[in-house]
């Protein structure tokens, strides 16, 4: 890897943060707060949450294995995504390299950043290789991003490739691990002191069922987390969220959710082998599934009609014909599944 110093944008490397009034002062035994220009009434929701959501941190710090100094959080994932841009890449200079297909948010967030996204194309198994990767790298390059088990394709990107492209290449690799719950295969997101140039991604919104709080996070050496929230709005993560998000860590875990949802796969793909209208199902290590259909765009239009909405992904490339199909809960995969019996 670099030194940090030439991988960041020299403008922000400079950077002084904005200070706000919960920054400069935090401890607790203070109970007069006329520092930040609030309404003295309307008690919580009247004072500005926490800039660096301490609490909050120390919960995902425990249940996520990782030191709440290593942890980074945000308005969802795509906050985080966006911000390595912003942190990393020189608009119209830099560029980063993605696999292909994948997450449509890294290329919205390069185009928004004026930054080249370079793409490289999985082979037919959906899998790439780190000499593959690596090879449309130039120095310029600042970023790659790996989504495992990747979006729309559902599959784990192969340990290997992973480490490898970490090992070899001295910028930043991103592993969006946003449905690695449901996947057995092992975690990135405890090996970023062995990966000083890893970031590792997670979010609220999939397994853990809190896609409306929007909550996501990065997991990384602390130097780089220290530049993201240099970076980020000072309030990023809202109060109703920092709260809601500390309720659900302290009373559930999702293994129950999980495996529910991964038994519904296994029963839904069943279900697909046998219709007519399915050519092929690919494997899968998340809760979604791609499934190649017999004309993915009639399909589609036949289930809007019945009121059951799928991703038609029947334009991205290596996913002709192919609707990608979220498991959801068993009322709701049989109306998927009694809809495509009758078409
Ligand atoms: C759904 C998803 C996310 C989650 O994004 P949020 O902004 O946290 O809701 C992140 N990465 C991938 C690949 C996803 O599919």
């Amino acid at each position: 890897m670099r030194p940090l110093k030439e991988l960041l944008r020299p403008n922000i490397e400079r950077l002084k943060p904005y200070s706000s009034a919960r920054n400069e002062y935090s401890g607790k035994e203070a109970h007069v707060f006329l520092d930040a220009n609030e309404n003295p009434y309307n008690a919580p929701y009247n004072r500005y949450p926490d800039p660096l959501q301490t609490e909050l941190k120390a919960l995902i710090a425990e249940k996520k294995g990782v030191p709440a100094e290593n942890i980074f959080l945000g308005n969802g994932s795509d906050e985080a995504i966006d911000l390595m841009y912003r942190c990393f890449c020189r608009p119209s200079i830099d560029n980063v390299v993605a696999i292909e297909p994948t997450y449509g948010m890294y290329e919205v967030c390069a185009d928004i950043n004026d930054v080249e996204y370079r793409r490289v194309l999985l082979d037919d198994n959906f899998q790439v290789s780190a000499d593959k990767i690596l090879g449309a790298c130039n120095r310029n390059t600042k970023l790659i991003w790996i989504c495992s088990p990747n979006n729309p394709t559902g599959n784990n990107i192969n340990q290997e490739c992973i480490i490898d492209t970490i090992k070899r290449f001295n910028g930043i690799v991103i592993v969006d691990e946003a449905y690695s719950d449901f996947s057995d295969a092992p975690l990135f997101r405890t090996r970023t002191t062995e990966f000083p140039n890893l970031v590792v991604l997670n979010t609220m919104s999939k397994a853990w069922g809190c896609a409306a709080i929007r909550l996501g996070m990065a997991f990384a050496q602390k130097d780089i987390i220290d530049v993201m929230n240099k970076v980020k709005y000072p309030y990023n993560v809202n109060f109703l969220t920092q709260q809601h998000a500390m309720q659900e860590l302290r009373n559930f875990d999702v293994l129950g959710w999980v495996s529910l949802i991964t038994q519904e796969r296994e029963r839904v793909l069943k279900a697909f082998l046998d219709l007519k209208a399915c050519e092929k199902i690919y494997p899968t290590d998340a809760n979604f599934f791609l499934a190649k259909m017999t004309d993915a765009q009639s399909i589609y239009n036949y289930l809007v009609d019945k009121g059951v909405i799928v991703r038609n992904r029947n334009k991205v490339r290596l996913c002709g014909n192919c609707l990608r199909i979220t498991v959801g809960s068993k009322g709701e995969n049989n109306e998927l599944l009694s809809a495509l019996r009758q078409f």
